[in-house]
């Protein structure tokens, strides 16, 4: 098991579904765990399980990103890990996307990510140490039908992540994204049946993943061992894209 012992890590996105599973395994793995949400009750009750601490944040607003920042170094200190798991959907097929699917889509899932990157790239780097994972998804690889917006968003968290690997390599700092499959949480409850049957039959794996199938991968990352490895995508998908 990877320690992280007096670590600081920071999840986005931590009050449900897969940046629950990711923030419950750091915190297992003996971190100190920045759990953030829209909410601060969704945010505390993640923070509350897991001996964590719950902060209210919409990834989306600059001014909010960097006051959670400056909270959680003064709260638990600098932060050597970010995971950028907070994510939204907005499905619908083109012809009938409004501006304001496409913008929100983009806002929290691509400019979250940059302005959380931006907010901690100069304590990182005065620390000369960081690890950031950022959750793109396969439909950012590969696209999606109603889903322009949202593998839009995806896509472009993986040139993100390659520009920040490339930045800020030489201060130790590493930015890793992983590509989920589908996954078992709210985002995928209403998926038709017949298109979870065919996932069930398509990956090897037989199944649609889960929040603890992710943690690990985010956890193997964000190590100290992991630091050779950057600017990549690591798919966790069951070998469904096969
Ligand atoms: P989820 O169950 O819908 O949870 C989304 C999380 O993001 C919630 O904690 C939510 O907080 C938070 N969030 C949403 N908007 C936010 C904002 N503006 N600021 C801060 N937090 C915000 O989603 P999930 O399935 O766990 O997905 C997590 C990540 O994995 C997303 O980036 C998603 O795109 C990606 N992903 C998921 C799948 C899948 O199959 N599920 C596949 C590939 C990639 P509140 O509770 O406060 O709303």
């Amino acid at each position: 098991m990877m320690d992280f012992s007096d670590q600081v890590v920071i999840v986005t996105g931590a009050s449900r579904g897969i940046g629950r599973g990711i923030a419950e395994a750091f915190a297992k793995a003996g971190a100190k765990v920045a759990c953030v949400a829209t909410t601060q009750a969704g945010a505390d009750q993640t923070a509350a399980a897991i001996g964590g601490r719950g902060y209210a944040c919409d990834v989306s607003d600059a001014a909010a990103v960097e006051a959670l920042i400056e909270a959680v170094i003064a709260d638990l200190g600098v932060p050597s890990v970010l995971v950028n798991n907070a994510g939204i959907t907005r499905d619908t097929l083109i012809l009938r996307m409004k501006d304001e699917d496409w913008d929100r889509v983009i806002d929290v899932n691509l400019k979250g990510a940059f302005l959380m990157c931006r907010a901690v790239a100069k304590p990182m780097m005065k620390a000369r140490y960081g690890r950031i994972i950022n959750l793109s998804s396969v439909i950012g690889l590969g696209g999606g039908a109603g889903q322009a917006n949202y593998a839009a968003a995806k896509a472009g968290v993986l040139g993100l992540t390659m520009s920040i690997a490339k930045e800020l390599g030489s201060r130790n700092i590493t930015c890793n994204a992983i590509a989920p499959g589908f996954i078992e949480t709210d985002m995928t409850h209403d998926l038709p049946e017949d298109f979870r049957a065919q996932v069930e039959k398509t990956a090897p794996a037989g199944r649609l993943g889960t929040a603890e199938d992710i943690a690990p991968a985010v956890l193997f990352l964000a190590s100290k061992e992991a630091a050779y490895i950057t600017g990549q995508t690591l798919v966790v998908d069951g070998g469904l894209t096969l």
